[in-house]
């Protein structure tokens, strides 16, 4: 498949600024209510090259915003890998020694096992720990319409009907590769009060996506009590999100299993797919068929190398 270059629409910004912060954790800042409420966080750069968070935690720390209720804690995650955004190879960023986004369980945190993302992690893990809802911002590599990562649980999309952004809200497991840090504790046990919810607000380079960040965030501080329409008003954004909400549960996953893997069309993700049986790739000798009707697409990879998820295959769940 061949895969034309993405324009470099939005870049990296400088946050040298946030590094000292106020927590005793570099590049992690903590805004104080003086009210009972609940302790929120927005983390920013879990992968480096996802630039767009970075934006919109800019924006909220130059704003001089103070949340209602509660605290509000904003974190810029992988320093070590933004720091290494180079325009001539812009996905090289995304992390320095492995995928920060699958060190999240207690069995890899507290192993004696070391990265520069896993020191990272166990750096901020306190914070993350101590939180009771959790936005985390990420962007995609292909130009998918934006989507919210719920997680299996009922009150993720919950959640998510809150924050009523963006369009797209796909329950799902997450990766066997390793735990995800919105799926960590109590995020992930339906038990428990605490919620998270991970936003993929478009390409990583695509100004879009940051207009998308940003509306996230101020929507999902509404949904926390920390902000109102007032806040939203002041940002141009309306009470209400104008688009209605598509629920999406992930069914399985294409796993690649050959060096001969290739899309039938350049999917871009959230198409879907009409009949079932429908010829969507070919991996070698074998054609990759949809197992049901009205079969959604979500996040297809341009990495397709054996032992990938080329995409992962979505059934309509009603809203
Ligand atoms: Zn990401």
């Amino acid at each position: 498949m061949s895969s034309k270059p993405m324009p470099l629409e939005l870049l990296p910004i400088p946050i040298d600024a946030h590094r000292a912060g106020n927590t005793g954790i570099p590049f992690a800042h903590r805004l104080e209510s003086g009210q009972p409420g609940p302790a929120v966080t927005i983390t920013a750069l879990i992968h480096g090259n996802e630039v767009c968070g970075a934006h919109a935690l800019d924006l909220l720390l130059q704003s001089g915003f103070r949340p209602a209720i509660g605290s509000l804690t904003l974190i810029f995650c992988n320093i070590a890998a933004y720091m290494r955004f180079d325009a001539r190879e812009p996905t090289a960023s995304r992390f320095v020694d492995e995928d920060m986004n699958r060190v999240w369980s207690e069995q890899v945190l507290r192993s004696s096992r070391s990265s520069v993302e896993l020191e990272r992690a166990r750096e901020i893990e306190p914070l993350i720990a101590a939180t009771d809802l959790l936005l985390d911002i990420h962007s995609m590599q292909t130009p998918s319409p934006a989507l919210m990562l719920s997680g299996p649980l009922a009150k993720g999309r919950d959640l998510a009907r809150q924050v009523g952004v963006p369009a797209f809200v796909v329950a799902d497991e997450g990766h066997k590769a390793g735990r995800r840090m919105r799926d960590y504790g109590g995020f992930g046990d339906a038990a428990s009060p605490k919620n998270a919810l991970l936003v993929e607000c478009g390409q990583h380079w695509a100004a879009d996506s940051r207009a998308m960040a940003i509306e996230t965030m101020l929507r999902f501080l509404k949904a926390t009590g920390q902000a109102d329409d007032s806040l939203l008003a002041q940002y141009g954004l309306s009470a209400t999100a104008a688009a209605p909400q598509h629920f999406v549960e992930v069914t399985e996953a294409v796993t690649i299993e050959t060096e001969e893997f290739r899309f039938a069309e350049e999917f871009t993700g959230l198409e879907t797919i009409p009949a079932a049986g429908t010829i969507i790739a070919q991996d070698g000798p074998v054609a990759v068929r949809t197992p049901y009707d009205d079969c959604v697409l979500i996040m297809p990879t341009k990495r397709l190398k054996p032992g990938q998820t080329a995409v992962r295959l979505g059934r309509r769940l009603p809203a």
